[in-house]
């Protein structure tokens, strides 16, 4: 708090302040109203939403962190909850609603102790003991899983699909998801590292999802340049080039005068021969496969084909990297300095058409590390979704092969850690064990979602958890297909730990945060929440993080 005689503080005009109950009341009203804009997407029976951005493109989904990515949110509490659900999608690719539900959860919780006269400080402290317990019991109720244990794996991946809409096809995906991700993790001193950069994600409009396939290889987006070219060249050498087979224009401005036929036959002629050099060059390295990043004349195509040499040109820059990766080929910036030691292999080289497309396949590589998973759907929105939910898949098998660790879903952990928290919570007594105890209540905001989203009853629903939790059922959960508790084990809804670990802490960092700020000084320039105006306006709201004076002092 501010000490001494009044506050001098030296404002614009026009800058908006909010202070004390006033301020905080209206940052959880906006943090609640994140919560509740994706809560009805939690779990496999939640549903879609349509969003419409100001160009009126459209995105479907069911993925929390693309519903708040793409909302144009302006409240900077909000704002706050917005960012949970980034770190969360950052550090596990899944798990992002419950995050952000759980936030909101533990706000709301939070203003109802306020009104009974609990400080914030109180309820900010007994929160984050809350959540130290919590993650003590998360870790205690996990299970292990090993790497090499590909039906576990194979569930994680189908209940992060569950909720998606391409749920009916998950079986596949999952499948395709979990040998990507077993191709390319490499063991470390101390565990296992995913490196997911390795895997390639292509996504193709037509056909139908369960046209997917994962390829073992790297696929570039591009057909050869000349149609005399070969179409499948079998072990292929490779050269991957960083110019152009092009004779480059001046960069000043020339002039050339000719003024007799011979001379402007010599000029082209010579023009010729240089493009003639540069595929003699590469010729002369051994090549029979040439990937440019850059263009390719229409000559030197032609001399190309005429030498039986497939090329591609204009090759992304991301997937010249993983070709030099893959084929333990040199990427090659001058082609006069192309050597037959750049030139790297592999299996095959061939053109495949992939509905209205040409696509290049680089397959049978010197390293496996590289793998692509080539995505078909119906429509692009459907695509677009199938590619979400593809990344949600690799990223939690990802995430478990790390850790080594799962934790049972459908609400099981969080009605078991709320278990122990209350039993915990008579034990500390005093003003702190109210706070466990709504914390223990956020937690169970999982299951009730879950099964309101089901459209069950959710107070049956928790009451029935309870019991069987009390009674030492440590999985039991909602079983949102025949709307009755059970034994989620058994029932294959596994997750990893981490996104049950992350969600719980960056929940309660996001609310205590939240908590912790009692005023709000919004500049001019940036608007006040809701005031509207262009969209050319974020930020502004510098003054809200740092301002609260020395409430911020210690933790
Ligand atoms: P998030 O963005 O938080 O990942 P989802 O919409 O993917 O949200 O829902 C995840 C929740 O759905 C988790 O709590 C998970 O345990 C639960 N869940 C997934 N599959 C099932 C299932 N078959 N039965 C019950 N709950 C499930
Ligand atoms: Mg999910």
């Amino acid at each position: 708090m501010l000490t001494g005689n009044t506050p001098i503080l030296v404002l614009r005009e026009g800058t908006k302040r909010e202070k004390g109950r006033g301020a905080l009341s209206n940052n959880i009203a906006a943090a609640k109203a994140i919560a509740d804009a994706v809560r009805s997407t939690l779990g496999p029976r939640g549903l879609d939403k349509m969003l419409v951005d100001s160009m009126g493109d459209v995105v479907v989904t069911n993925d929390g962190v693309t519903i708040l990515k793409e909302m144009d949110v302006e409240h900077p509490a909000a704002k706050m909850l917005v960012e949970v659900a980034k770190t969360q999608d950052q550090e596990c690719g899944d798990g992002t609603t419950t995050a952000v539900v759980l936030a909101g959860e533990l706000l709301k919780r939070a203003e109802g102790l306020i009104e009974q006269n609990v400080h914030p400080t109180i309820i900010s402290q007994g929160y984050r003991l809350a959540a130290q317990k919590a993650l003590e019991v998360l870790n205690g109720i996990s299970q292990p899983v090993k790497v090499d244990d590909l039906e576990t794996l194979k569930r994680i991946a189908v209940t992060a699909m569950a909720s998606k809409s391409v749920s009916f096809n998950r079986d596949q995906l999952a499948d395709i998801s979990v040998k990507a991700v077993s191709a390319v993790v490499e063991k470390t001193e101390t565990g296992h590292y995913v490196d997911l950069d390795n895997i390639q994600v292509i996504k193709k409009q037509g056909g139908s999802l369960s046209d997917s396939q994962l390829i073992e290889g790297v696929i570039v987006d591009k057909e050869k340049v000349h149609s005399g070219m070969p179409t499948h060249v079998a072990n292929p050498k490779i050269a991957l080039l960083d110019a152009a087979l092009e004779i480059k224009k001046t960069e000043i401005d020339a002039k050339i005068e000719i003024n007799d036929p011979s001379q402007l036959n010599a000029f082209l002629q010579e023009e010729e021969n240089m493009l003639r050099r540069m595929v003699e060059q590469v010729k002369k390295s051994g090549a029979t496969v040439v990937l440019c990043q850059k263009g390719i004349d229409d000559l030197a195509q032609h001399f190309l084909s005429k030498e039986g040499i497939y090329a591609v040109r204009r090759v992304k820059k991301s997937d010249m990297e993983k070709l030099a990766k893959a084929t333990g080929a040199n990427i090659v910036s001058k082609v006069s300095e192309l050597t037959p030691a750049d030139v790297g292999s592999a299996g095959l080289v061939e053109e495949r058409k992939i509905g209205e497309d040409s696509l290049t396949f680089v397959t049978g590589c010197k390293n496996a590390k590289a793998v692509s998973i080539l995505l078909r759907g119906g429509t692009e929105h459907v695509l677009d979704e199938i590619e979400r939910s593809m990344d949600d898949a690799l990223n939690v098998v990802a995430v478990a092969v790390e850790d080594g660790r799962i934790i049972i879903g459908g609400g099981a952990a969080a009605s078991e850690i709320a278990l122990r928290l209350r039993d915990e919570a008579a034990k500390i007594g005093g003003r702190e064990q109210i706070a466990f105890e709504s914390f223990a209540e956020a937690l169970e905001t999982v299951p009730r979602t879950l099964a309101e989203n089901a459209g069950l009853d959710p107070i049956d629903i928790l009451i029935e958890l309870r019991q069987s939790h009390k009674a030492g059922q440590k999985f039991a959960g909602v079983n949102i297909h025949s709307g009755k508790v059970d034994d989620m084990f058994k029932l294959h809804v596994i997750e990893p730990i981490r996104v049950g670990r992350q969600a719980i802490q960056s929940a309660t960092d996001a609310a205590v945060m939240i908590l912790r700020i009692d005023d709000v000084i919004a500049s001019k320039s940036g608007g006040p929440p809701g005031g509207g105006g262009g969209p050319g306006g974020p930020g502004g709201m510098g003054g809200m993080g740092g301002m609260g004076g020395g409430d911020f002092g210690e933790d």
